[in-house]
């Protein structure tokens, strides 16, 4: 799709494609670096997804450069929907505070031409329809793999179909910590978790990886576990989501740099997507920061090719974990009660006893306030 055949209305150094957790902390390390950036969301501001995360040290670290220095507020794990509101006020204040810098919602990449000075990018305003073209020299993908549909290079998918289900519900957790079931017959864990200050519940079904879920029928299972748990009606509907492996095939050489699952997804049992995706966001931005200050244009594209692959090979990295999470899969399973899941009620979930141990042992240490 071509707005039209005339000059860019806008030129930019950096356009950001999509604000999850990636692109905002790339937005905000673009801007911190003085690039002239044009960030853009397909959907609003407001941030829905409930799904319970781990903030990796790493992950931390590049936070606290971007000026956030305690996101999750001493604890380890918090929801995406509040990772993704923080990062995003923090962008809306940027978007006040600095000329240079845009913030557009409801905003679709909709064509990308990448050339040798830059990409041509067309933008579809969500509501009216209407397109406009920017120029930008650098576009950094962080559209969680949409622009696939673009004609970006594609992911392969890298492990077996995983169907996930999560959902957050308002009733207050009867339980302490982490509790869960699994059902020996069909292999199945469900867990729950209390959500921050105890005001609700996050419930997590994990079904056993494989081809054969069917995603109608595990999302009227996982509700009707809900109502055996007298857990009321989910904050927001719940649906599967097939979190198999996906991953590019090789690194891209042009100005058009991927990031977090736009690169590629890892299995949820390694809780690191989130992550990943804001240590690639700042990292792309600050490479393309130094890139632009390159004098040659050679050098410039040899910089971003760099980092391109340093990413890719982050993913290759987490591909691996990940695949080692499902092996290990039937152990982490057997650490639960056991139960068949459509009898469970409240006094069948419990906690397994090595839980915290093997935290520790997988993520590591909770991260320190600072
Ligand atoms: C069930 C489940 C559980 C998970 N649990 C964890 C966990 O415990 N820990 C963890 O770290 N990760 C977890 N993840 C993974 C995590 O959610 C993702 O890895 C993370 O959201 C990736 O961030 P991202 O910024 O790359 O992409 P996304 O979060 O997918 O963001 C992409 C954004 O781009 C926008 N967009 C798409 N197309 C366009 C376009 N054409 N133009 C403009 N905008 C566009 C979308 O609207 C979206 O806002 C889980 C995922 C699932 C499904």
């Amino acid at each position: 799709m071509r707005a039209d055949a005339e000059a860019p209305a806008q030129a930019v150094d950096v356009l950001v494609a999509g604000l999850g957790p990636g692109g905002c902390a790339a937005a905000l390390a673009a801007r911190a670096e003085g690039l002239s950036t044009l960030a853009v969301e397909a959907r609003g501001p407001e941030a829905t997804r409930s799904q319970l995360v781990l903030v990796r040290p790493g992950a931390q670290a590049a936070l606290r450069r971007l000026g956030l220095p305690d996101i999750t507020e001493g604890r380890r794990t918090t929801t995406i929907r509040h990772v993704e509101n923080r990062l995003r006020a923090a962008l809306v204040e940027a978007a006040q505070a600095s000329p240079g810098f845009g913030l557009c919602w409801h905003t679709s990449v909709a064509a990308l031409e990448p050339g040798d000075g830059g990409v041509r990018v067309t933008l579809r305003d969500e509501a009216s329809g209407a397109c406009r073209t920017v120029a930008a020299r650098h576009v950094i993908d962080a559209s969680g793999g949409r622009l696939e549909a673009l004609g970006r290079p594609e992911r392969a998918r890298a492990g077996p179909r995983h169907l996930v289900i999560t959902a957050e519900y308002a009733a207050p957790p009867w339980f302490e910590g982490i509790v869960g079931v699994r059902d020996p017959v069909t292999h199945e864990l469900y867990l729950l978790f209390p959500t921050w200050g105890r005001r609700g519940v996050i419930a997590y079904f994990d079904s056993r990886p494989g081809p054969e879920a069917d995603e109608k029928a595990l999302v009227q299972r996982f509700d009707a576990l809900a109502e055996r748990l007298a857990l009321g009606a989910p904050n927001q509907p719940a649906w599967a989501v097939d979190v198999a492996q996906r991953m590019l095939l090789r690194p891209c050489g042009d100005r058009v740099v991927p990031i977090g699952d736009a690169v590629g997804t890892v299995d949820v049992l390694t809780g690191a997507g989130m992550s990943t995706a804001i240590e690639d966001g700042a990292d792309a931005a600050f490479a393309i920061a130094a890139a632009q200050r390159d004098l040659s244009a050679a050098a410039e594209l040899a910089r971003t090719r760099a980092v391109s692959a340093r990413l890719f090979a982050r993913h290759r990295h987490g591909a691996r974990r990940g695949r080692l999470m499902l092996a290990v899969r039937p152990l982490i399973e057997r650490a639960w009660p056991a139960a068949a899941l459509p009898a469970i009620g409240r006094e069948t979930v419990g906690p397994p006893p090595l839980l915290w141990p093997a935290v520790r042992f997988v993520f590591g240490r909770r991260p320190q306030a600072s």
